[in-house]
Parts: structure tokens; sequence; C-alpha cells
């Protein structure tokens, strides 16, 4: 054993949703790396090397921890939410089964933390209650008619859909063709629920039903909930509805 890597989930934003043993993990490394807004997000400690990376170099990143890790650090990558969706988790992974032979005996270890899906489906309800799908509608790293192909068999087969990076200045018609897809094959009543910088000072949260949902309420920080046909709303008097999904569904 040489050195030692935390793969580390930050939580969406708030530092009560950050678990103590990330917080932990946090404060023990030599060395943190990542992308440099989720590096802000952790106060600086004296001694301890910070590499902020841009978004977009995630298995350069992976593969920089695994040699600091080699050369005896203590290295922490970190991600938002939970470390290993749609995140650094698995970049180091697919880093370390292409990667030389020592890496496979260094001490990885995956901090979990609070994915976006669930602080955003907490302040809105219980929308997860029953069976769910989370896709990510980048095609970055998957082809978008497969994008397309996964969302429409997801929505037919009952699941509620858990979209994370469903719009960018990168990606400014994908969520829009996304929500056509859906159109056919959901009731147009079905509730959508765009949830943005959930838990950090902006956030903002934007009800619709798929019949009136407008894809501009999204962009790179907001996670598009999309409701199955048993998907329901509790109207309360002035204030937001309670979106929830019982627990069962009919035989
Ligand atoms: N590992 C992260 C997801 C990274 S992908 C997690 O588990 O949450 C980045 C996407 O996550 C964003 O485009 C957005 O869809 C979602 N996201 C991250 N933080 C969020 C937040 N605080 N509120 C809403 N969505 C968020």
């Amino acid at each position: 054993m040489t050195g030692q890597l935390a793969i580390v989930g930050l939580g969406p934003g708030a530092a009560a949703l950050q678990t103590p043993q990330a917080t932990e993990a946090l404060a023990t490394a030599t060395d943190l790396i990542g992308y440099a807004p989720y590096l802000d997000r952790v106060p600086p400690r004296p001694g301890q090397a910070r590499h902020g990376s841009d978004n977009r170099v995630e298995l350069e990143r992976a593969r920089h921890a695994l040699d600091l890790a080699t050369q005896g650090r203590r290295v922490a990558v970190v991600s938002s939410g939970d470390a290993g969706v749609f995140a650094m988790a698995s970049a180091v992974f697919e880093a370390v089964e292409a990667g030389p032979a020592e890496w496979r005996t260094l001490d990885i270890e995956v901090v979990p933390g609070i994915s976006a899906m669930f602080a955003a489906a907490a302040r809105l309800g219980a929308p997860l209650g029953h069976d769910f799908c989370a896709l990510s509608l980048s095609d970055n790293l998957k082809p978008w008619p497969l994008v397309l192909h996964r969302l429409v068999a997801a929505a037919s087969a009952g699941f509620v859909l858990a979209l994370y990076n469903a719009a960018s200045r990168a990606r400014p018609w994908q969520l829009g063709a996304a929500l056509d897809a859906l159109r056919p094959v959901l009731p147009p009543a079905t509730p959508v629920a765009f949830a943005t910088a959930v838990t950090r000072a902006d956030e903002a949260i934007v009800l619709a039903s798929l019949a009136d949902a407008d894809p501009a309420c999204a962009d790179m920080r907001t996670l598009v909930l999309i409701g199955s046909a048993a998907t329901r709303t509790i109207e309360r008097p002035g204030t937001q509805p309670y979106l929830y999904t019982p627990r069962s569904v009919a035989a």
C-alpha cells in the first residue's frame, strides 16, 4: 500500500448536507483535486495542495489523482452531489482499469454524498417514492439517439425520470427535444419540476405540466424531474404544492 485516494461527494451545495465522512476525508487529504467551482466549496487548509481543473478533463484529472496517490499522497477527488452519480468515481475506475498494475494496489475509497435528485425530491415532496430512473441528458459520452431511446423507454415503463445535465450553454436544445419526445408517451398533465441550485442561496423551483413545461427554465444547475402517470400534486393555499408518487400501483 502506498498512498490513498478518496473520491468524495460534496452534496448538492449546503454545508449541512455534506456528510461528516466527506468532511473528514477532505480535512485529512494532502491534495485536493476537482473542478474548480467544486473545490471552492472546500475551506482552504494550510499545507494542503489544491489542483483545480476544467470540467471536461475528468480522465486526465483521475490519472493525476492516481499518480499523486502512487507517490504516497492522501488525495481527495471532489464531485458535487454523490461521487458515483454522473461523477468522478467512474472516471477513476476507468483510469484504474486501463492503467498501470500498481494503481490496483492503491487504497481507493468512494465517499458517498447526497445526489441532486434526492435534494430536489426533498424540496418537492416525495416524487421518487415509487420506481424511478436517473438519466443524464449529456450527449458528450453517449449518442443523442440513445438518450432519446432511454428516455422514451423509461417513461413508457412508468418510471419517474430524474434528468441530470439537462441544459447548458453547450447543450441548448436537448431538453426541448427530450420533452417533445416524452409528450406522446405521457399524459399532458404529468408534473414536471425544474429544481435549480437546490440548497444553495439562489435555489429556484418551477413547477409545470408536461404540456406547458418551458425548457428555458433549466440551466446547468437544474435537476429536471418528470413524474409518471401516477405522480400526484397536492395543492396548498398560497404556497407550493406537494408533488409525490404513491408507493404502490394497481396490478
Ligand atoms: N454527482 C452529481 C451530479 C453531477 S452532473 C450528483 O450526484 O448530484 C451535474 C448535474 O447535476 C447538473 O447539470 C444538474 O443537473 C445536477 N445538479 C448538481 N447540483 C445540483 C443542485 N444543487 N441543484 C439541482 N441540480 C443539481
